[in-house]
């Protein structure tokens, strides 16, 4: 199977302001098909180092996929620059001038002459059509090398790459499926987890496997491939079936459903309702659980309570309480959660209740209430790192307390 390499040319995607979002969806595409994407260049417009790019690109590589640089004005030296690497001529084609005048009538506009650049082709390539724009792309065959040339902005890409290239490359490479798991896991750190099963997925190198931190979770992806779907399967089974143990009930899903949904289908279930009481988070826990449709079969609503008179007033947290103990203590998080669960008539409740920073003492301590039909608990918490952070990560306690109560 061949390797790909992706250019993504422009200017914008070196300043602070735009990112290459593009090849991410087309490397997306290709491992679809098998194919692995090796290297990405992000370049700007800039005749030299262009060429520089391509030329390196097709000494290399036998898939190249290039964006941007399509565009009617001095800037865009996609056509040009593949052309000199390549050593072919450019090529007019009045039947896609014709079509770009065409296009512009039918929006009442009228072509400009800076436009007929777009009509312009490398010699000997095939012309993609571009039913979203008028710069058409470009799928261009150099010995066993192919060279796409597609539009920048990312609805364009798109649909072209869909209509025009997939085919051509379902015909060009062996059929190959492609079996995926993802694991989702919480409550672990990524280093932790990794030391835990790298010893099974380093016995399997026909087996991708990708640990990923996000936001305070791990997401595990094992990734196989083969020209037999039974065959990448059974051996994303086989791996699976060792890993799975030694991670246990951490890991809350195994289809991408996120840590709100579980927990919301696990209220579901159950008939069951929950309410919130926020301080350190104010909104985030209950903005991730009304994040997933239908929330409202569960989720009753909540307090942010940020200031001490508000754990008071709102949540009916005893005065007393949070001069002795502080805002920032379990029976103020446990008072917060069943002053939720009372006053909204919830079945559950989970509070929130710590310093997130970046100021202050006891930076990252964090307390997590969960009132229950059986009872409360506060789970304390220290984080490390910034106030999105231990924000963030506050949520994600929170919601897997209440994951392992309601599946305990
Ligand atoms: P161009 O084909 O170079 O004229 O690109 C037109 C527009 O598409 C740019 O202004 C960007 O907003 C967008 N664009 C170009 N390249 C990318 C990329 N790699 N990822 C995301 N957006 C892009
Ligand atoms: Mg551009």
């Amino acid at each position: 199977m061949p390797d790909a390499e992706i250019i993504a040319i422009g200017s914008e995607l070196l300043t602070p302001q735009k990112i290459d979002t593009n090849s991410l969806y087309l490397t997306d595409q290709l491992n679809a098909l098998g194919v692995e994407v090796v290297r990405k260049t992000v370049v700007g417009d800039e005749r030299e180092r262009l060429m520089d790019t391509i030329l390196g690109a097709v000494a290399r590589s036998q898939i190249i996929v290039l964006t941007g640089g399509l565009g009617p004005t001095e800037d865009d030296l996609t056509r040009d620059a593949v052309a000199s690497a390549l050593g072919r001529a450019m090529v007019f084609r009045q039947d896609i001038c014709d079509q770009i005048e065409e296009r512009f009538r039918r929006f009442q506009r009228k072509m400009v002459e800076i436009n007929r650049r777009q009509a312009y082709i490398v010699d000997g390539a095939e012309v993609l059509t571009n039913d979203r724009g008028t710069a058409p792309g470009q799928w261009i065959e150099q010995n066993s090398t192919v060279l796409m040339l597609l539009p920048g902005p990312p609805n364009e890409l798109k649909s072209m790459f869909e209509k025009e290239c997939l085919p051509r490359l379902q015909r060009l490479l062996p059929p190959q499926v492609i079996h995926t798991l993802m694991l989702r896991v919480v409550g672990m750190p990524e280093s932790d987890l990794d030391q835990l099963i790298a010893p099974v997925y380093l016995r399997y190198p026909n087996l991708a496997t990708t640990i990923l931190a996000v936001s305070g979770e791990i997401h595990i992806h094992l990734r196989a491939r083969s020209a037999d779907a039974a065959q990448a399967e059974a051996l994303i089974a086989e791996v699976a079936a060792q890993i799975e143990p030694l991670i246990g009930d951490r890991i809350y899903s195994r289809n991408g459903d996120s840590l709100e949904k579980v927990v919301g289908d696990l209220l579901r279930a159950r008939h069951a309702h929950l309410s919130v009481a926020e301080s350190a988070t104010a909104g985030l826990l209950g903005g991730r659980i009304t994040a997933v449709p239908n929330s409202s079969d569960y989720f009753l609503g909540g307090f942010l309570a940020y200031s001490d008179r508000m754990k008071t007033k709102l949540l009916g947290v005893p005065p007393e309480m949070l001069i002795e103990h502080t805002a920032v203590s379990e029976p103020v998080a446990k008072a917060m959660a069943e002053g939720a669960k009372e006053r909204t008539g919830s079945d559950y409740a989970l509070s929130i209740t710590g310093y997130a920073g970046p100021e202050g003492e006891n930076v990252g301590l964090v307390f997590i209430g969960l009132a229950t039909p059986h009872g409360s608990e506060a789970r304390r918490v220290q984080f490390p790192g910034d106030r999105e952070r231990v924000r963030a990560f506050s949520t994600n306690i929170a919601l897997d307390l209440l994951r392992r109560n309601l599946s305990a």
